[in-house]
Formats: C-alpha cells, structure tokens, sequence
C-alpha cells in the first residue's frame, strides 16, 4: 500500500469565492484572478493554491484547516488517478484560463 501514500494525504478541494484569511485578499500573480481556486493540502501542513491559468503556489496564510472548511461546503468527493487527470476533471488544466466558472 506504499504507492498509495501520496493519494491518501493529499486532499484537492475546489474554491469557488475569494480568500483573504488574512484580511487581504489572495490574487493570482499569473491572470490577476482574485477567486475560483483549487485548494490543495499536502500532508501535513502544506497548502498550495492552484488557479484557473494553471499557476500553483505554495500559500503560507492558508492552513490544512481553510481547505477542510472549503470540504465541507463541497458535496463532491472523488479520487483521482493522477493530478493530470484531476486538474483535468475539475478544469484546472488551462482550459478556463482567464474565467471564472462560478
Ligand atoms: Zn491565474
């Protein structure tokens, strides 16, 4: 179950509305886009922010427990093969650069 590892301590939840968890807001520093982000968690305490243009960063202000609020607000769950294919499925590849969805 070693190979695994890696799809069980990572969590992928998109999010819909703007961040500012600390009182200013988060902004894309590829598109300017300030909401409609993929929230990722890392085992253990890491938090990437992914962006509609494919830009991902480490964000510092966010902690796992912003990303397991934004799950509770999600009613999908689903598991994916690979990144590729969930940045693909949740149309984080590119494909909506410059858009927000919702
Ligand atoms: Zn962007």
């Amino acid at each position: 179950m070693t190979n695994s590892a890696d799809r069980n301590t990572t969590l992928a939840i998109p999010h819909p509305g703007p961040l500012n968890s600390c009182g200013i807001t988060i902004t894309c520093a590829a598109c300017n886009a300030t909401r409609d982000w993929l929230l990722i968690h890392v085992h253990p305490d890491l938090v990437f922010v992914r962006c509609r243009c494919t830009h991902e960063w480490l964000e510092q202000d966010l902690e796992p427990t912003h990303v397991n609020e934004a799950r509770d607000d999600s009613s999908e769950e689903r598991e994916w093969a690979s990144f590729e294919e969930m940045y693909r499925g949740l149309g984080f590849d590119g494909i909506f650069a410059g858009t927000y969805l919702s």
